[in-house]
């Protein structure tokens, strides 16, 4: 008789992580890592980078927690100098961020600040490139999400915070950041699967994440004759703290993941690789594109 395939190698995706049901605590916004249960997984233990990125400078915004901090720890593991984002109430996150891109022997910087002011946006991509020598990434992951059930529901303010920070910011961080980039350059944003298929409860935070695909497409074509790259990454649902601080209503946490055919929620890791593909030199002929990492509900 033949020996059976040796499998020890493989990981079923549908196991690989925790699926619902979930009781995770409601959290308020922003929310921390600390409150997830079960706890997301970010990479700490278990990325491995191979030099990817190395000597690469990367801005990655909302980099305290969720697919910010799995992208951040991503870069670093790769060789890139990071300085993460975050608002100033997210500081504890932010800190063991740091701590864990330091440990990679790169240069590590955390700048707290609140990405819905012009002013701010621009002196973060300055004291960004004063830290690191210059800048090459700026991952753009920052986002705020509030379902709300009716139009009626929706405040101005809210609105027009959803706007500030999910689409004026990445504006404005793009604006200041292309006058500093050289060539070989990548910018790499965040849009959702809400940005083709939009929840009826997430109205104003659906219509940001598809203006950032059109924005990506349109600027990757403004700037490629400037040798720089810009794409996006689309995922589904992602266990972070963004959905139980008013990202879903508490019944959606519970189920959380159960409408995507793997059955599950995506882990912040499982976002990572395509922040490092899309930023490093090995995608060098993609550009305007978003990448789904959707466990299943593919991008149209
Ligand atoms: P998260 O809450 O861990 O990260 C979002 C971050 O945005 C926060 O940590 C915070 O630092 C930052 N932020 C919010 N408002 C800000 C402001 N005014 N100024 C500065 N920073 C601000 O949640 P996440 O799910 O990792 O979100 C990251 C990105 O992924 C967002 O753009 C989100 O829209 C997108 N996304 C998430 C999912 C999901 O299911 N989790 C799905 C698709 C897209
Ligand atoms: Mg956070």
């Amino acid at each position: 008789m033949t020996e059976p395939f040796d499998t020890s190698k493989l990981t079923d995706p549908t196991t690989r992580y925790p699926g619902p049901p979930f009781d995770t605590p409601k959290q308020s916004a922003p929310g921390t890592v600390h409150k997830l249960q079960p706890p997301a997984d970010h990479g700490e233990a278990s990325y491995k980078g191979h030099g990817r990125l190395k000597g690469r400078r990367a801005l990655v915004t909302g980099g305290d927690s969720g697919i910010g901090r799995a992208a951040a720890i991503a870069f670093a593991r790769e060789g890139a100098h990071v300085v993460i984002n975050y608002l100033p109430e997210e500081e504890q996150d932010a800190k063991e961020v740091i701590a864990l891109l330091e440990k990679e022997g790169v240069t590590a910087k955390g700048i707290p600040g609140d990405l819905k002011d012009e002013s701010f946006c621009r002196s973060l991509v300055k004291q960004a490139a004063d830290v690191m020598g210059g800048l090459d990434i700026l991952a753009n992951v920052a986002g705020k999400q509030t379902h709300q059930s009716t139009i009626e529901d929706i405040t101005s303010e809210q609105f027009d915070a959803t706007y500030k920070t999910n689409v004026y910011a990445l504006f404005w961080l793009c604006k200041h950041a292309l006058e500093i980039m050289p060539k070989g350059s990548t910018i790499v944003n965040t849009a959702s699967i809400q940005s083709y298929d939009p929840s009826a409860i997430l109205l104003d935070y659906a219509s940001t994440k598809a203006a950032i695909v059109a924005f990506t497409k349109a600027l990757a074509g403004q700037v490629a004759e400037r040798g720089i790259r810009v794409n996006a990454v689309a995922p589904g649902p992602v266990w972070t703290a963004l959905q139980p601080s008013g990202g879903q209503p508490m019944d959606k946490i519970k189920e959380f993941g159960s409408s995507v055919p793997l059955k599950r929620p995506g882990q912040p890791v499982e976002c990572a690789p395509l922040y490092v593909l899309l930023a490093s030199n090995e995608s060098s002929f993609t550009t305007g594109e978003t990448y789904g990492v959707t466990g299943g509900n593919p991008l149209p």
